[in-house]
């Protein structure tokens, strides 16, 4: 199973595996997509519906018009998909899974909404590590990370002893 991609939420309590890989990964600039995500755009892993298998949990969804959804986690508030119920079609949101390095984007849509400084996002300062400055800020949260780690886990949370 070389192919199967897995992922889920930031808690943990949605998880899901894909049996092939995402076709036609693509950044979406547009205005919903960019809600949606809470960022300057979304990146959409798409895959057939019958390849989609949740492992842990359940979807909650919001209809972002009368013919496609969102798909998140109701206990973190994590977006997870898009898709259009009627379609057969199924898409990711390349940061939900675990490995999101093997989902490079091949296109990019909605290009019409497209923030003027996404040309120039790879040229910003971006150097330093989380917190380089910081250490003790960095171990804090590193000592209390409550994010779900980037594998499946038999049992989460983890036992505290
Ligand atoms: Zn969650
Ligand atoms: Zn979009």
């Amino acid at each position: 199973m070389g192919y199967r991609f897995t992922g889920g939420c930031q808690c943990g309590a949605v998880r899901y595996a894909l049996d092939q890989p995402p076709q036609n990964v693509h950044v979406c600039h547009c205005r919903m997509c960019q809600k949606a995500v809470g960022g300057p755009f979304a990146v959409i892993c798409p895959i057939p519906k019958s390849a989609f298998h949740l492992t842990r949990g359940t979807l909650s969804y919001f209809m972002s018009s009368d013919v496609g959804r969102r798909g998140f986690c109701s206990a973190c508030g994590t977006p997870i998909s898009f898709d259009y119920p009627e379609d057969g079609e199924f898409g990711v949101l390349v940061g939900t899974l675990d490995e999101p390095d093997r989902a490079p984007p091949q296109n990019q849509y909605g290009n019409e909404s497209r923030v003027s400084w996404y040309a120039d996002l790879t040229k910003v300062p971006g150097d330093r590590p989380t917190y380089a400055d910081n250490p003790d800020m960095l171990h804090r949260i590193s000592s209390t990370n409550h994010q779900h780690p980037d594998h499946d886990t038999d049992v989460w949370p983890p036992h505290r002893v």
